[in-house]
């Protein structure tokens, strides 16, 4: 007999049919009551045993963490918190598992106690919620550009381009590291190199998604992204996924609407079918937020945040505007802001974003036009010969969700802004030929996955949203 999810027992009324169930013990009590969990809900399914000539030493392999195949009859509950259980009459233990050594006991763990068992700690509660949200949110991801109409194309991992300008990346060499060959200079001679060229882990898809939107239409990334930065940040991973999608004949307004409606359209298939997870994340976030001081706790819960994204339109406000309200901000009066905010032009700090988001506007928040200096060299250029079309979208809690732009598609504009910048020419000759053959308007963004986990489970720290985090000094599993 084929086993039966937990999940589909749960909600079953074969009452008195036989199932096959096989998972692992969260708890074991009584020496009669097992609950069991197969990873398929968060529920558990209590399986009672209590069938004559069950051996002592038999009973004793029932231990929080052991993997079990159980066969028995599905029976309506005597007791109370579920509908039926598992009245079992064969059990074979398939793993045994050290009650004195298992790391993952049935009482609260910590998180930072967790990350040091990433192996083990999706048999969680919380883990597991996360990680099926995780899921439905990357299916809903696709689901939703297929409906659209966008390919999914995979850009490079392998890159050779060192213009894509958005972070510190990491070199990819088979070189001999103890003693590289070298040039004339005294330096590794990367010709001598496996491609032949200094090559990195990528740190964003889009260029190479540009080429495909411009002859695809509307196109979409979806990949790993690498970047050696060392911030130790609760929103910063070395190793983290995203999404971009690259249309075109979009201008910076199509492309603002497209992220607006791909994040609730997302949203909405998770508030939609993870009911019970986002139940239990939603409570946990509570008891969570009674041990912070008042001033700290969350206006809304965790359902009702994602509710408020669905329902609202997010406010769009130039770089300008934002910059003012900045600029006459109590907080900056008093000099509250670590970065004054006293030029225009200057980069806006994670303390100005969180301002606007969560004191001032109270809702997501677009940020458009900012000025060129501070934004990449592909983006479209104002009018006013100042900004450029960018655009950022900020998350309460969580800052910088989507960094997008319109890209530029004229050719000596793009070509006097890859000198300003010093960046070689040379070497993106075919990003040029985009501007050369057939250019037209187009646009992009980049959305981070793991922060839109982040927002979706209300997990504050990224390195608890995805499987094996990578962060600076743990590469451990
Ligand atoms: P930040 O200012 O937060 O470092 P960024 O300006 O470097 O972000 P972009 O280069 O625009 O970000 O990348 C697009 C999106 O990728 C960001 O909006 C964010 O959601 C995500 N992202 C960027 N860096 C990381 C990272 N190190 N870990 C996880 N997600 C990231
Ligand atoms: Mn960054």
């Amino acid at each position: 007999m084929k086993a039966t999810k937990i999940k589909t027992l749960l909600k079953s009324s074969e009452i008195k049919k036989s199932f096959v169930v096989q998972g692992w013990v969260k708890t074991f009590r009584a020496k009669r009551f097992i609950a069991l969990n197969d990873g398929s809900s968060l529920k558990n399914l209590q399986c009672i045993v209590d069938f004559e000539n069950l051996e002592e030493s038999l009973l004793k392999r029932i231990t929080t963490g052991a993997a079990l195949h159980l066969e028995g009859k599905l029976v309506e509950s005597q007791g109370e918190g579920q509908k039926v259980e598992l009245l079992v009459e064969k059990l074979e233990v398939l793993g045994d598992s050290d009650p004195e050594k298992y790391p993952i006991q049935p009482k609260k763990h910590s998180l930072e106690f967790l990350r040091e068992k990433a192996h083990l700690r999706v048999r969680t509660t919380t883990f597991a919620a996360v990680m099926r949200i995780r899921s439905k949110l990357s299916f809903a991801v696709h689901n939703f550009f297929q409906e659209q109409g966008f390919y999914y194309v995979n850009t490079p991992i392998i890159t050779g381009s060192d213009a894509e300008g958005a972070g510190e990346m990491f070199r990819v060499s088979t070189l001999d590291a103890k003693n590289p060959p070298l040039n004339e200079v005294g330096n590794p001679d990367y010709k001598q190199d496996f491609f032949g060229k200094e090559t990195n882990l990528t740190v964003s898809g889009q260029l190479e998604a540009e080429t495909y939107a411009l002859g695809l239409g509307e196109v979409y990334t979806f990949g790993p992204t690498f970047r050696a930065e060392n911030s130790n940040t609760t929103r910063h991973l070395a190793e983290f996924w995203m999404i971009e999608p690259e249309m075109a004949f979009y201008d910076l307004t199509d492309n603002m609407d497209l992220a607006e409606k791909f994040i609730r359209s997302v949203l909405k298939e998770i508030l939609d079918n993870c009911f019970e997870d986002l139940e239990f994340l939603d409570d946990r976030l509570v008891k969570e937020d009674q041990s912070k001081p008042q001033a700290e706790r969350s206006p809304m819960g965790l359902r009702e945040k994602i509710k408020f994204v669905i329902n609202n339109d997010f406010k769009r406000v130039s770089y300008t505007e934002a910059f003012e309200i900045l600029r006459n901000s109590k907080q900056n009066k008093k000099k509250k802001f670590k970065f004054p905010v006293i030029q225009w032009g200057v980069d806006l700090q994670s303390e100005h974003e969180r301002y606007l988001v969560e004191s001032h506007f109270n809702c997501p928040v677009i940020l458009y036009d900012y000025p060129a200096n501070i934004k990449a060299f592909y983006m479209r250029r104002n009018e006013d010969n100042k900004t450029v079309r960018a655009m950022d979208i900020l998350f309460p809690g969580i800052g910088e969700i989507v960094g997008g732009s319109q890209r530029e598609e004229r050719l000596e504009v793009l070509e006097k802004r890859i000198e300003e910048m010093n960046i070689d020419k040379k070497e993106l000759w075919w990003y040029l030929d985009l501007r050369r053959f057939g250019t037209v308007p187009h646009s992009g963004f980049g959305l981070g996955f793991e922060r839109l986990v982040q927002f979706t489970t209300g997990m504050s720290n990224i390195r608890d949203v995805i499987p094996f985090p990578r962060t600076p000094l743990n590469a451990s599993f």
